[in-house]
């Protein structure tokens, strides 16, 4: 039985393990993949307080080791579902079922696809989610970005720097990602930006050749040829398997506040996964402090 375990390890799931362990709780962290969630995709944090440039892949790294040495135990398995037993918490996985006082739910999101004919199996085949992952592959080559958000400005920039032609294709004329990104961006020669579009059609033999673009104020459409297409139109949150125990809205976050308690006492949620007006690392990392010294507030009450 451990004082907490916590599903999940980005940075909010890791952040709560630091302070759980400081607490001197027992903490388990159950990761389905890879440790550092979405924040290893971003090549250049810039806006986390002290850290003026850190890739997310050093800044995952530098949290698990944290955690690591304090005395988190992390557990590679995807959980699958959350029981109840009394008091207790049940965490179910493929291969086991570990039990708790209290379980964080810090699960993050999946990445939102466009639903176009095609797209599944040309991911690897010129479609891509992740620009630092594969911009690499498309150097001096073409490639478009679709969305509108920091990630796609972020990936637009960084591929910038590696291909011959950079389109950036956004459904509307102004962008959600901060300016200053999209700003840097503008000045980029090799980036065309295609404002008040969609990709309405994927163009493929073996892999993606070409995209065809439609104007959603004039509905003409253009053919763009091309040789990657990175999607970048957000994320969904993986709550899904954890509904029958906590409250979700309508997108699929958990219904839970600041102070990260969610409709079963005793289960919080910590990070992207969780309703909440700014989701950014920094926004992460608090969440994580502060569904631990919740999750160890309650266990203190029980005991
Ligand atoms: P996001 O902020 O939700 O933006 C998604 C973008 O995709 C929006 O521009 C949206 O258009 C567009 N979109 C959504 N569905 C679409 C569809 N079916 N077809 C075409 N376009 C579609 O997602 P994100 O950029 O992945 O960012 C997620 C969160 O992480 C945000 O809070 C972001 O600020 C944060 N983030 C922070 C950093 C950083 O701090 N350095 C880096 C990356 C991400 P509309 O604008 O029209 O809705």
């Amino acid at each position: 039985m451990y004082d907490i375990i916590i599903i999940g390890a980005g940075p909010a799931g890791m952040t709560a393990a630091i302070y759980a362990r400081r607490a001197a709780r027992s903490v388990m962290v159950l990761e389905a993949l890879a440790c550092g969630g979405q924040i290893i995709n971003t090549p250049d944090i810039e806006n986390y307080p002290a850290e003026e440039h850190i890739s997310g892949f050093d800044f995952s790294e530098k949290l698990h080791n944290q955690a690591k040495n304090l005395g988190a135990e992390f557990i590679f398995e995807k959980a699958v579902g959350i029981e109840t037993d009394g008091n207790i918490k049940k965490v179910v996985t493929a291969k086991n079922t570990y039990e708790a006082k209290a379980v964080i739910i810090a699960t993050g999101s999946e990445n939102r696809k466009l639903g176009l004919d095609e797209e599944d199996r040309l991911v690897g085949r010129g479609i891509s989610y992740c620009a630092t992952c594969d911009g690499n592959f498309y150097r001096n080559k073409t490639v478009a970005v679709v969305g509108g958000g920091n990630t796609a400005l972020e990936d637009a920039l960084y591929l910038a720097d590696l291909a011959a032609k950079v389109y950036l294709i956004h459904r509307r004329d102004s962008f959600r990602g901060e300016a200053t990104t999209a700003t840097k961006l503008m000045e980029r020669p090799n980036v065309e930006i295609v404002y008040n579009s969609n990709v309405t059609r994927l163009i493929a033999e073996k892999r993606l050749t070409a995209i065809e673009v439609t104007n959603n104020v004039d509905g003409s459409v253009r053919t763009i040829e091309l040789n990657g297409l990175f999607v970048a139109v957000g994320r969904i949150p993986e709550n899904q398997n954890f509904a029958s125990l906590v409250t979700l809205d309508d997108a699929g976050y958990v219904m839970a506040g600041e102070d990260c308690h969610t409709s079963t006492p005793g289960i919080f949620a910590a990070g992207d996964n969780r309703v909440k007006l700014l989701r950014q690392l920094v926004t992460a990392t608090a969440d994580g402090a502060m569904a631990a010294t919740e999750a160890i507030k309650y266990i203190s009450e029980m005991e």
